[in-house]
C-alpha cells in the first residue's frame, strides 16, 4: 500500500487513549501511546495509517514515502534555483550595457 501514492503527508503522533494499530510496513502491532508517525497518502485523512517511527525512517532512507515537497521537486526535475536564475538576469543586463 505504501507505493500507491505519489507523495505522503506525515506527522508525529502519540495518542492519549490506548489502542493498538498495525504498522503498514512491518505488519507488527503498534501501541497508540508510544511515539509513532501518522502517514496519509496525498494527505487523504481517511486513508491515514499509524506506523512505527523506525519503519518510516527506513522507508524514507530507501527512497520511498516522499513528502509533497520532494515529489514536486522530483516532478519538476533539476532546475536552477531562483537565486541562480535571478543572478542570471542581472548578469544578462550588465552584459547588454
Ligand atoms: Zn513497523
Amino acid at each position: 500500500m505504501v507505493d500507491e501514492a505519489r507523495w505522503w503527508a506525515m506527522r508525529p503522533a502519540s495518542n492519549l487513549k490506548p489502542a493498538t494499530y498495525r504498522c503498514p510496513f512491518c505488519g507488527k502491532h503498534l501501541a497508540s501511546m508510544s511515539d509513532h508517525v501518522l502517514i496519509a497518502p496525498e494527505d487523504d485523512r481517511s486513508k491515514r495509517r499509524h506506523a512505527h517511527m523506525e519503519c518510516v525512517r527506513a522507508a524514507r532512507a530507501a527512497g520511498r514515502l516522499p513528502t509533497r515537497d520532494e515529489w514536486i521537486a522530483a516532478e519538476r526535475g533539476p532546475r536552477p534555483s531562483l537565486g541562480a536564475r535571478m543572478r542570471g538576469l542581472f548578469v544578462g543586463k550588465k552584459a547588454d550595457k
